[in-house]
């Protein structure tokens, strides 16, 4: 069993969307759970959207208590993702503490990648009890090469690897969120190639 979590206080950052795109294409091998930690609930709520129901099953979190004991009560999964709460709370420590991989996705256009700072300094504190491994995604990718150029400065100032695999900013990944589906059920062949070989690149962390 692995615990993915995808964390950045800011709102949009894009954790959701990277949340069910890529909990739809790791269930296509495996089992998956998908645990909601916002208190606004979007990927619960995209969950009692779709038509067709969703490929991995999705649990709320009320507290950090129940985030805290993912490990015990879903350790029959091949795979826990958890989608990270909009703020910074005790649920992003907890977050933290029970993962093998912490995923901070940013976009270039956000102006507040010092967001992202919150989670460095949670995965900091907890290197002194257990170390876990963590990646910048970027999410939202627009081809603005200074903009990127300025985003890919900033995170490796943190020492922190980027994953080689960006989520380009497309509407099927709006569309599909507001239909209750994923891309992969879109005809978007560009998109569901994105998300295929990020989550390559995710199974190889563990390797
Ligand atoms: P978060 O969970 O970090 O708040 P969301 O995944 O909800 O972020 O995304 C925030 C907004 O950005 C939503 O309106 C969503 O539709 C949009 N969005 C997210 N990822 C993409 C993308 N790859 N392409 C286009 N729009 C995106
Ligand atoms: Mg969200």
């Amino acid at each position: 069993m692995k615990v993915i979590s995808f964390l950045n206080p800011k709102g949009g950052s894009g954790k959701t969307t990277a949340v069910i795109n890529v909990a739809s294409c790791l269930a296509r091998g495996a089992s998956v759970a998908v645990v909601d930690t916002d208190p606004q609930m979007s990927l619960t709520n995209w969950s009692r959207t779709g038509d067709a129901s969703a490929s991995f099953d999705v649990f709320t979190a009320a507290s950090e208590k129940d985030v805290y004991s993912v490990r015990k009560e879903l350790g029959a999964y091949d795979y826990v993702v958890i989608d990270g709460a909009g703020s910074l709370s005790v649920i992003t420590s907890a977050a933290v503490m029970v993962s093998d991989l912490v995923i901070i996705p940013v976009t270039p256009s956000s102006f507040d990648f010092s967001a992202s700072g919150a989670v460095i300094s949670v995965l900091e504190a907890q290197a002194f009890n257990r170390p876990v491994a963590s990646r910048f995604l970027i999410t939202r990718k627009l081809e603005q090469a200074r903009m990127l150029a300025v985003l890919k400065d900033s995170i490796a100032q943190t020492g922190i690897a980027l994953f080689r695999t960006s989520i380009a900013q497309r509407q099927s990944y709006v569309k599909s969120v507001f239909d209750g589906v994923s891309v992969f059920e879109t005809s978007d062949g560009a998109a569901k190639g994105e998300i295929e070989i990020l989550t390559k690149e995710i199974i190889n962390t563990f390797e």
